[in-house]
């Protein structure tokens, strides 16, 4: 068992089946020639990486890629993000065991699910009804108790359960919309890649702070848009 910052986190169970060794070896090599090798190097995170199965979040038709170093689609004309960028913004956002941290843009689950093993509570909200419900059974399916999904727009955020220690954003607005600013606590972190719909972006890391949102861009980045339903 390792210890890894203050709490334990187990190995991933023996695989159980030929497909599982398969999908367990292709995850490892993901791990050390996608994320290791791009310099990502908290070991709770790459503890994470290791051990949630990337593949359970793809469409079955996509399982073969499922640990390349790609986003692929998920259907409704959305993606599950490149291995590295999860890894990469999971990383920065430096998220403590105590945390609650909420998600824009559930798609898959497959970030929630990386989260939810390093935090105390995650909480996520995707646009496209049928994806949440989707992801909602697929994190409940497989355990992930600590993951809560909303059908919801994002611009809204999630007052309810608000404040978070951290906000993390994987689709891209073209402003930080204020809402996830007032939700998130003073000394909080949010990581959102920000700019035009399908054009160039940045990933902001975020930090709000007495005198203000002291802000940082730490990557070039494509996601698809954060679509707006309304007024802001
Ligand atoms: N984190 C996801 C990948 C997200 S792709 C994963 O791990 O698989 C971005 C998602 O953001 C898409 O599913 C899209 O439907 C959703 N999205 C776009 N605009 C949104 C909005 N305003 N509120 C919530 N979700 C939104």
């Amino acid at each position: 068992m390792l210890t890894l910052g203050g709490c334990d986190t187990e190995p991933p169970p023996p695989p159980n089946s030929a497909e599982e060794v398969a999908y367990a070896g292709a995850r490892a090599r993901m791990v050390r020639e996608q994320i290791v090798a791009r310099g990502v190097r908290d070991t709770r995170v790459l503890q994470a990486m290791l051990r949630v199965p990337r593949h359970a979040f793809v469409p079955p038709g996509a399982r073969s890629q499922a640990y390349e170093d790609w986003p692929l689609p998920i259907g409704y004309g959305q993606t599950i993000s490149q291995p590295y960028i999860v890894a990469f913004m999971t990383e920065v956002l430096h998220a403590k065991p105590s945390d609650r941290v909420l998600e824009i843009g559930t798609g898959s689950g497959y970030q929630a699910a990386v989260l939810s093993l390093l935090v105390a509570e995650v909480f996520s909200i995707e646009l496209v009804e049928p994806l949440a419900r989707r992801a909602e059974a697929d994190l409940k399916g497989q355990g992930y108790a600590n993951a809560h999904v909303r059908a919801g727009d994002g611009y809204l955020g999630w007052p309810e359960a608000a404040p978070f220690d951290a906000i993390i954003v994987t689709c891209a607005p073209d402003h930080i919309p204020k809402a996830l600013v007032d939700q998130l606590k003073m000394g909080g972190r949010m990581i959102i890649p920000v700019g035009a719909q399908w054009g160039p972006q940045e990933l902001y890391l975020l930090r709000k702070g007495a005198s203000g949102l002291e802000k940082q861009a730490v990557l070039a980045v494509r996601f698809v848009p954060m679509v707006t339903t309304g007024p802001p």
